[in-house]
């Protein structure tokens, strides 16, 4: 299996083979199709099996057949637990749109809001968040989630035993309805099963 078999453009197969990636993981077989025949998805995964660009790639690939203006509007969001894996998540999502006129940005608390607040101001297609400062931001009228396609629960399970649940439940209520949603946990606890119930719709479900 190839990457290009996956239904992936050149631009951003150029930028994962640049990277050195020359065959997908399993997860990244079963993700990244599923993802892009538009569908809801329950994966279970667990860190070190490739399942960031197995959201990753795919979100590149849906927004970039649709590019956005200048005055962009978050079109892709990827909530994660903590602010290490906000931070490396935007970083695959630089590395592998590198070929791609996508803006991607990262925001998490404990750091001054107002340098984010200019990078709002300048345009996201791709917003990797935790969800208590991007809740801040919304509360403020910072940022508009009037425009996201794509949700991204990025290890849902750590997301849930951090208490995040009121925040994702507070986010859910303001992105638009119609939307493709895509959750990756690690493990799958009574609480995780209610929380993808009530998300997901029809999911497409893998496990590695
Ligand atoms: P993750 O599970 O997303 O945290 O990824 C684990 C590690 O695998 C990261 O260091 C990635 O850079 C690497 N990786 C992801 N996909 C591939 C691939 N297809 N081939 C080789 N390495 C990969």
């Amino acid at each position: 299996m190839k990457f290009t078999e996956l239904g992936l453009a050149d631009t951003i197969v150029r930028a994962i083979t640049e990277h050195g990636y020359d065959t997908p993981t399993p997860i990244q077989a079963q993700a990244i199709p599923a993802v892009l025949a538009g569908g809801d998805l329950l994966a279970g995964a667990q860190t070190g099996t490739g399942k960031t660009a197995g959201f990753v790639l795919p979100v590149l690939q849906k927004l970039s057949t649709t590019i956005s203006g200048k005055s962009a509007k978050p079109r892709a969001l990827i909530l994660t637990p903590t602010r290490e894996l906000a931070a490396q998540v935007a970083e695959s999502v630089d590395i592998y749109g590198k070929y791609l006129p996508l803006k991607s940005m990262v925001m998490f608390g404990g750091v001054n809001i107002n340098p984010q607040v200019r990078q709002i101001q300048k345009g996201i297609d791709i917003l990797v968040a935790t969800p208590g400062r991007l809740l801040d931001h919304h509360q403020q009228g910072n940022i508009d989630l009037s425009k996201v396609e794509i949700l991204v629960l990025d290890e849902a399970d750590r997301m849930l035993d951090m208490g995040f649940i009121h925040d994702i439940k507070r986010i859910l209520k303001v992105l638009p309805k119609q939307r493709q949603n895509l959750l990756f946990s690690a493990t799958f606890s009574d609480e995780i099963k209610t929380l993808a119930d009530g998300l997901l719709n029809n999911p497409a479900m893998i496990e590695v």
